[in-house]
């Protein structure tokens, strides 16, 4: 007779999250069980009955089958809010791929046994008008550190200290001179976990527009009507959407009911959050990731026994366990830090709209640039759309000009500053105003491109760039296709064709070639090597410490510089020509963002795009700050090549320390898939776009297909497979895949 036996954990209080217990399977439930599912099962000597969740099902006993027990039965379902959790983990291994432990353990937080933890807090000891008086002095004197604090303090009487110096950039020589000087106090708290308390004064939320209103009317209507519904708010950055979010907030919350504020890490500023606090007081607050284990498991407590109603953090404040959550907001929701990079590789989006529908709450999506899931979503009337077009905050859109780059090297001009953007920058220099010059390299997998004419070498199969590999080939990343590196374009016949080498570092140099005097603040992955000196950077920045701002992508999100009049986008190309599908949506999103950091303030801006292909859509349609546009032509093209959202696609990415077994192993799991289902598009295997990272070879192979379902039941029948033959290769399962591996 068939036997099958299931791991079973019995304690979801999280330490014994990796000692599942195992269970004979009785008859009559062997077709019925799977996993995730709750039982009823004997534990310990007295053969208590308790409740267990099932995390594998397998054939092989682990021990004497003499002495195992069986499942009593099938436990409750979806009663408490760890039950939610639990299922919602089944429904994540389920969809992204992974054992049902990992699942486990991106829903629940660890539980840690806790420290007194201390806290210290800067207090202000002087009245306004004092502060006032030595805010002036301090400004006279360029003393810019202290009042920039004194400055916060104004507006906020006691301030975290970790917020002062990590997210402020002020040092500790700064306090404790204000101190000295009987301006402020440091005080400190221990016992008391909750990570950001902020004094504060109950503020009179603005009255909302008409347009901003009817937003808020329309989700309550729903809402209250007992629909849970989707929802996508287009705005452009200062069009007033957060207003929006927290007004739902509050109604979600007078309606007894909690609420979920996503926001990417880097958004997380002192600046947002104080908005927060302001708004709902010691009933919110905050999740990200330089809380300890210890301080994440107090949330989660706090918010399970109903002391705070609402949240914000980065994707994992998804899993808060709310007793009764009623809206989960994604402000930013284009954004690739939503989906993890860990296993299991899910994307928040499409889990929020799962943790919703497990807990009967509505989801809110905000953006300027939405993703092309939650565009075509709107499309299929799947999520309601709302458009904010207006900026609050007044200035206006910047004059964009978008510069030839083929043109600049036919009438001479090898530099990297093209001549619009010398001339520019040389009349800001002049006037004091500021300018920002971004790089970017998002993405960029060493394609070649002609300097001539613009023509980039792409794949004949995949229209994506072919990113050059050493030994003078180039090769594509989604099916392997390589061909020798030319030498002269193919297109024009000219020599001039290459990969682009620039660096931020180059650029600064060539910067101060140009203009001796000019003060350059640069920022990427080598100068923000700790938050800390992100932070340090920006408000440097924002503070007229330096006049040009010089950085890769991370310097157009966040922040707000309304002195800035310039910016200069150095070559738009190196994120179009990044081998993957997604190429055209981030550069396009990259792009609207960086032109729309100039002219935020009372200051008209003005932005230069400089390309190879200005006539490129993602190019134009950004120029023009036209998202529908560019929507338009975009999702045509997913169609025709069946890339998601239209379509699905599943990377299957094989991590091994043997080239010569993980080219095997790919190749085999492919075979595999072809002869599972006949109907199934394999793409590959190719080696990964960083074929080798610490002497681990990775490749990877792409399966489409129309519908996502059937993707899960070949990465079903993958993992049944390595589990049952073993291999010592690491195998990972990335659902529409944010980038080429
Ligand atoms: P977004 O989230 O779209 O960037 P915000 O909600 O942050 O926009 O709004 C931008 C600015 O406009 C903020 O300073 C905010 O206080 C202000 N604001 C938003 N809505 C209103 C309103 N109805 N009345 C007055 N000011 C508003
Ligand atoms: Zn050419
Ligand atoms: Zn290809």
């Amino acid at each position: 007779m068939r036997e099958l036996y299931a791991d079973v954990i019995v304690d979801i209080s999280h330490e014994k999250l990796d000692r599942p217990f195992q269970y004979r399977i009785p008859e009559k439930l062997m077709d019925i069980l799977e996993i995730g599912m709750c039982v009823t099962i004997p534990f310990g000597n007295g053969n208590r009955i308790i409740k267990g969740y099932v995390t594998s099902i397998s054939d092989t006993c682990n021990f004497d089958p003499a002495r195992m027990k069986e499942i009593a039965g099938l436990g409750e379902k979806d009663v408490s809010v760890e039950d939610k959790m639990i299922a919602l983990a089944g429904w994540i291994r389920k969809n992204y791929g992974a054992t049902m432990i990992q699942a486990l353990k991106t829903v629940l937080p660890a539980k840690q046994s806790v420290k007194q933890l201390e806290h210290k807090y800067v207090q202000r000891l002087i009245g306004r008008e004092e502060l006032i008086a030595l805010y002036g002095e301090c400004e006279r004197k360029h003393q810019t550190a202290k009042a920039r604090l004194l400055r916060e303090l104004l507006n906020q009487e006691i301030i975290p200290r970790e917020w002062i110096t990590s997210k402020l950039g002020i040092s500790a020589s700064t306090i404790n001179s204000l101190e000295k000087a009987g301006a402020v106090r440091v005080v400190s708290e221990t016992g008391y976990r909750n990570p950001v308390r902020v004094k504060t004064k109950e503020e009179v939320p603005n009255k909302l527009s008409v347009n901003q209103a009817r937003i808020v009317t329309e989700v309550m209507q729903d809402f209250d009507g007992g629909e849970r519904g989707s929802y996508l708010i287009h705005g452009i950055t200062g069009s007033g959407k957060t207003e929006v979010y927290m007004q739902l907030i509050q109604e979600v919350i007078d309606r007894g009911r909690q609420a979920i504020m996503l926001i990417p890490e880097i958004a997380l500023t002192y600046q947002t959050l104080l908005r927060f606090y302001k708004r709902f007081g010691d009933r919110v607050s905050v999740m990200n990731s330089t809380l300890s284990p210890g301080e994440k498991y107090d949330q989660c407590e706090r918010a399970k026994r109903g002391e705070i109603d609402v949240i914000i953090g980065p994707r994992s404040a998804l899993f808060t366990p709310f007793p009764n959550l009623g809206l989960i907001v994604m402000d930013e929701e284009h954004e690739g830090s939503y989906k993890s990079e860990a296993a299991p590789k899910y994307h928040a989006r499409e889990t929020a709209f799962e943790v919703a529908k497990l807990q009967d709450a509505m989801v809110v999506l905000g953006s300027a640039t939405p993703s092309m899931e939650a565009y075509y979503r709107a499309s299929l009337g799947e999520i309601k759309l709302f458009e904010l077009n207006e900026r609050l905050t007044g200035g206006s859109l910047p004059t964009v000009h978008t510069v030839d780059l083929r043109q600049e090297l036919k009438e001479g001009n090898r530099s990297i500053f093209s001549r619009k953007l010398q001339e520019l920058l040389a009349d800001r220099l002049a006037r004091q105003e500021q300018s920002i010059l971004f790089l970017n390299r998002r993405g960029y997998a060493g394609f070649i491109s002609c300097r001539a004419c613009g023509h980039v070498m792409k794949c004949p199969h995949c229209d994506v760039s072919l990113s050059e590999h050493g030994n003078g080939q180039l090769i594509c990343h989604y099916c392997g296709y390589t061909e020798p590196k030319p030498k002269i374009c193919p297109q024009c016949g000219s020599k001039y064709i290459s990969g682009f080498r620039a660096g931020t570092q180059q650029i600064e140099e060539k910067l101060k070639e140009m203009f001796p005097r000019v003060r350059v603040l640069r920022m990427d992955a080598d100068t923000t090597k700790t938050k800390e000196s992100y932070e340090k950077i920006l408000s440097a920045f924002a503070n007229g410490e330096a006049d040009v701002l010089v950085g890769t992508q991370m310097i157009v999100k966040g922040h707000d510089f309304p002195r800035v009049t310039l910016v200069g986008i150095l070559a738009a190309d190196l994120s179009l020509a990044a081998g993957d599908y997604r190429a055209g949506e981030r550069t396009f999103q990259l792009l609207t963002q960086a032109v729309g950091r100039a002219g935020r303030g009372k200051l008209p801006g003005e932005a230069v795009i400089q390309t190879y292909q200005p006539e490129h859509y993602a190019v134009t349609y950004a120029a023009a700050q036209d998202y529908q546009g560019f929507y338009q032509e975009e999702i045509l093209y997913r169609e025709m090549l069946g890339y998601p959202p239209v379509a699905h696609m599943l990377a299957v990415q094989i991590y091994s320390q043997s080239e010569e077994r993980g080219t095997e192993l790919a190749g085999y799991l492919a075979v595999r898939v072809r002869n599972f289902d006949q109907n199934i598009l394999v793409i590959g295997p190719a080696p990964a776009s960083i074929g080798k990272i610490k002497d681990i070879f990775r490749f990877v192979f792409y399966i489409k297909d129309t519908e996502y379902n059937r993707l899960v039941s070949v990465k079903d029948m993958l993992e049944e497979l390595l589990k049952s033959e073993k291999y010592p290769e690491t195998v990972l399962f990335d659902f529409d895949p944010m980038n080429t591996l």
